[in-house]
């Protein structure tokens, strides 16, 4: 089976030191907020090109602790896309703030600036992007819409470690960014894991109290806050990991530009592709197919896994019913919901596997 992710091929001399760092935690004998997680939020700040990271339990909790540092809680809006993870969503609505919902563009499948805008109110204090699929988002565009409405930028890179805007990197335009560090993440650690990424340096004092149940010192509790931290752990394998980040990000680069010029069916559709290679780092080749269903049994026949991302997008699900939208509607992620389909794109997926990939794409007829 060629499946969408596969770490037991992960570099031997990588499994190495990942033993070694979790030998070197252990008999250092501090588990939680040490030196491991300082020295992995100075190098993950310095690789973001930014002046702070705070590590924290998840991605989400890094969204939710961040719009907190803000102050955005009830009565205040925050507009994002529906076409995320639902994370990205829930975090917003446990700070007791509003999502509203801006539609999508087709291309990409990113947050749409025309619809974004018309979503806009007195209430609204934010723009929650979402650098979907490891593609940065134009940020000229997003940093000029909200400097004009007088809205904060906020940044989800979760998708996106290593994707570049004209050579800066994601995470380094908004007011703040969240990461996940979940396993399949192009960074991920051999659990959950998460990061704020700020250069403001009242965000990051407020994220390192919020992530520790709003302690300012010993026992002293100014704020309500949460308890997440990143263990010690989790931030010395990290640190291992990233070493390797590039090398990884290369390897599915080159796995997108062969199916971006290797797959040709007239019943399937690509995401474009962009111009400035820095961009993207993939974490995610989506493709839209009419016939989504029987493709992905047809890829199944042919031993290739596939999934959605996302089947239902966030302002379909229970709990989002109800919240605000744009007034033209969502169709645009509505008609993506219903044709989109990931393909394996992995780091570690091999030549041979990317051309049964792309010889049963080719081969499909609904
Ligand atoms: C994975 C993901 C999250 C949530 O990260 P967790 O670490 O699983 O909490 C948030 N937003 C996006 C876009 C994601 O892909």
């Amino acid at each position: 089976m060629i499946t969408m992710n596969c770490f037991n091929r992960e570099e031997g001399d990588l499994r190495n030191k990942e033993t070694n760092a979790f030998q070197r935690v252990v008999q250092s004998g501090w588990w939680i907020l040490g030196n491991e997680v300082k020295h992995f939020e100075q190098i993950w700040a310095q690789h973001c090109g930014v002046a702070h990271a705070v590590g924290v339990a998840n991605g989400m909790d890094a969204l939710e602790i961040g719009l907190r540092a803000l102050g955005i809680g009830l009565g205040d809006e925050v507009i994002t896309t529906p076409m995320t993870a639902f994370a990205s969503v829930l975090a917003i609505l446990r700070t007791g703030a509003t999502p509203v919902f801006a539609d999508i563009e087709t291309g990409t499948a990113h947050l749409c600036p025309e619809s974004a805008q018309r979503c806009i109110t007195s209430r609204t204090k934010a723009i929650l992007i979402v650098h979907l699929y490891g593609q940065a988002m134009p940020m000229n565009i997003w940093e000029k819409l909200c400097l004009q409405n007088r809205v904060m930028l906020l940044e989800d890179c979760a998708q996106a470690h290593g994707a570049r805007w004209m050579g800066k990197s994601v995470g380094s335009f908004g007011k703040y960014a969240g990461w996940s560090f979940y396993p399949t993440k192009n960074l991920g650690t051999l659990g959950d894991g998460g990061a704020l990424t700020t250069n403001d340096l009242e965000i990051a004092q407020k994220a390192r109290m919020l992530r520790n149940y709003g302690q300012s010192e010993r026992y002293v509790h100014p704020v309500e806050g949460l308890n997440s931290r990143l263990d010690e752990l989790h931030a010395a394998i990290l640190s291992e990991r990233l070493c390797y980040l590039d090398q990884w990000n290369q390897r599915r680069k080159t796995h997108a530009d062969f199916y971006w010029s290797h797959i040709k069916n007239p019943h399937i559709e690509l995401l474009q592709k962009p111009r400035d290679s820095q961009s993207h780092v993939n974490h995610l080749f989506v493709l839209r197919a009419l016939h989504r269903e029987s493709l992905k049994r047809h890829l199944q026949q042919c031993g290739i896994e596939s999934l959605s991302h996302y089947p239902i997008p966030v302002h379909m699900q229970k709990p989002c019913y109800d919240l605000p939208r744009d007034p033209k509607g969502l169709s645009v992620a509505e008609m993506h919901a219903a044709q989109c389909l990931s393909i394996p794109c992995h780091p570690h997926l091999t030549d041979e596997e990317r051309q049964q990939v792309v010889d049963a794409l080719n081969s499909f007829g609904p």
